[in-house]
């Protein structure tokens, strides 16, 4: 118990005490003792009153003078009531800021219950998806927003690679999704972001370098079949014979590098998913092992070991692609004295493809960089072994459309192993085939 509260309770006891006692000498001490007991009553109800009136009506002026208790009691609610007044005021007033500076955003934000149900949005958001404040507080979202990319990004959870899209109504912008976990109640906030700018530079960079390469082709044609002749030629003056092959190899090197590009370009164009025809796996690994031994260089010898007769579904020149370029860059980066392994199975996870090589390595700095474009590890071996630079862009690329991963394991000086992962649902076992 408090001191005051102390206090208030020796004050009865002394005022009854008294009471009694001078009752005691006047011989009626309960008459006296009653009487006391009443007054403080009505003292006590008085006060509750004052303080119930005070209460209900007046609570934002100072409370009631009141000594003792009833002051102690007073002051207390008093304290309570202007702190609870405070902490409205604040949140009323930073939740005034939060909507301006929401709506002043120049992205959209859109907050989902755990069953994706709109809970609030911001203006941008509102404008972009097509919302409409309170009459659609309360329905999925999936159910208003009816874009298979979109829905499909939900489903996933947000876990993929955020979707670039297009939204009906506005057929000339694009937009980048992003969904993020808000809260441990399963609330989540999705973002939309307005990427027409970027979308249209990419759009004309992929369409620059496809033209480019393509122009670059039939000029490329001429002058590689004239140097062929020329190297053929027996009347060629024995000076000019290295300076010829010189010529004769590097534009060999652009045929590559345009023929890379204009592939790389084919298939950012596609976009989307790959077709799903059946590809006999074990066949297609045998032909480029077959391709790449009967090239004349001395090489490491090539195994090949096909675990399973199940087929892919897939674009077969895309397959064909992303594994003829994992195979020629083993035997590329592999001494002759080396070797590199085929592999191809499939398990509880799908289907696998690996090639292993015993060669040169990757310092591990350079991995999470490998697939980007024109991006290699020692250019100047690359580029006298051939290389343009692309051919794992155009493996990744291959490959999501596969809805495939590439894993890149690597250790300097000892060899690598790049493996493409692919999904059960990408894997067409034998049996089914056969029925
Ligand atoms: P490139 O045409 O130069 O081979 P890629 O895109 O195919 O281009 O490969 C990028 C770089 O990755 C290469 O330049 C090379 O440095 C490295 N690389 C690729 N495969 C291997 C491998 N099996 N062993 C060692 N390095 C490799």
């Amino acid at each position: 118990m408090t001191q005051p509260a102390w206090q208030h309770l020796a004050w009865i006891v002394a005022i009854v005490l008294v009471a009694t006692a001078v009752g005691f000498l006047s011989g009626h001490a309960a008459l006296f003792a009653a009487i006391a007991l009443a007054v403080l009553l009505l003292l006590n109800t008085r006060n509750l009153l004052r303080f119930e009136h005070w209460l209900r009506h007046r609570k934002s002026e100072p409370p009631p003078d009141m000594n003792g208790l009833w002051g102690e009691v007073t002051a207390i609610t008093s304290r309570l009531y202007r702190r609870k007044v405070f902490h409205k005021q604040r949140v009323l007033l930073l939740l005034r800021e939060f909507r301006r500076m929401t709506s002043a955003m120049p992205d959209g934000a859109v907050l989902l219950g755990p069953n994706r149900e709109i809970l609030w949005f911001n203006r941008a958001a509102g404008q972009w998806l097509d919302l409409r404040r309170k009459a659609d507080y309360g329905i999925r979202i999936d159910n208003l927003v009816r874009n298979p990319e979109f829905v499909g990004y939900l489903d996933r959870g947000g876990n993929a690679l955020p979707p670039r899209i297009q939204l009906p109504d506005r057929p000339d912008q694009w937009f980048m999704i992003h969904l993020v976990t808000a809260n441990a109640t399963g609330q989540q906030l999705l973002i939309v972001r307005d990427v027409t700018a970027e979308a249209r530079l990419d759009s004309m960079r992929k369409d620059f370098v496809a033209n480019a390469a393509h122009e670059l082709r039939s000029p490329l044609t001429v002058i590689t079949g004239y140097l062929d002749s020329l190297a053929e030629d027996p009347g060629l003056d024995e000076v000019w014979r290295e300076p010829v092959r010189e010529m004769r190899r590097q534009s060999e090197r652009m045929r590559g590098i345009v023929q890379d590009l204009l592939e790389l370009s084919k298939l950012e164009a596609q976009g989307g998913e790959a077709e799903a025809s059946p590809v006999d796996v074990g066949g297609m690994l045998a032909l480029i092992r077959k391709d790449v031994t009967s090239r004349p260089e001395p090489a490491a010898p090539v195994n090949l070991a096909i675990e399973s007769d199940a087929q892919l579904l897939g674009s077969e020149s895309e397959l064909h692609s992303a594994f003829a370029n994992l195979v020629s860059n083993a035997v590329k980066y592999t001494p002759a004295d080396g070797r590199v392994d085929i592999r191809w199975w499939v398990d509880g996870d799908g289907g696998h493809v690996s090639v292993r090589d015993t060669g040169i390595g990757i310092p591990a700095e350079h991995l999470p960089r490998l697939t980007e474009r024109f991006y290699r590890v020692d250019a100047g071996r690359s580029r006298r072994q051939g290389g343009s630079g692309l051919g794992l862009a155009i493996v990744k690329h291959a490959l999501q459309r596969h809805d495939a991963r590439l894993e890149i394991r690597s250790q300097e000086g000892k060899g690598s192993t790049f493996t493409c992962h692919f999904p059960r649902s990408r894997v067409l076992p034998r049996a089914s085939t056969a029925a």
